[in-house]
């Protein structure tokens, strides 16, 4: 079995809609803390299946 984290944000990502905190103001200029939401991929016997699917699926899957 394999698993892939897609997304290392919290649950509301990186950056947050109205923060001006530095992470947040990197993560705009699409710096290195620009963060998903979290989703997961899992590889099983040639099956996949998807876990704790975020909004930001259609980007993670791309
Ligand atoms: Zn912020």
């Amino acid at each position: 079995m394999k698993m892939v984290l897609l997304g290392t944000g919290d649950a509301a990502g990186c950056p947050k809609m109205g923060c001006w905190c530095p992470a947040c103001r990197d993560a705009r200029k699409g710096g290195k803390s620009r963060r998903m939401r979290f989703s997961v991929l899992v590889h099983n016997e040639g099956k996949v299946a998807l876990i704790d699917v975020s909004p930001d699926i259609r980007w993670q899957l791309i």
